[in-house]
């Protein structure tokens, strides 16, 4: 099942973190913060819907981000 992704950027503090464990899906957005990928972007940079096969990085990224602005749930 596809997974819906979303980059809190209120809370996201620019550190790299997912982008480095996961650049299929996460990439610098321009200060920094995190936005998905475009292959998987909806119509805002800071969410999209992520096939299945890479829903073990799209978790390692999520449970690594210090402050918690990774959300996934079931597309
Ligand atoms: S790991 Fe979290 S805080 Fe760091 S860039 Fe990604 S979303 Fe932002």
């Amino acid at each position: 099942m596809p997974l819906k992704v979303k980059v809190d950027w209120n809370l996201c503090i620019a550190d790299g973190v997912c982008y480095a464990l996961c650049p299929q899906v996460f990439e610098a957005g321009p200060d920094g913060k995190s936005q998905i990928v475009k292959e998987y972007r909806g119509s805002d940079v800071t969410e999209g819907v992520v096939p299945d096969n890479l829903s073990d990085c799209v978790e390692q990224a999520k449970t690594a981000c210090p402050v918690g602005a990774i959300s996934v749930e079931k597309a």
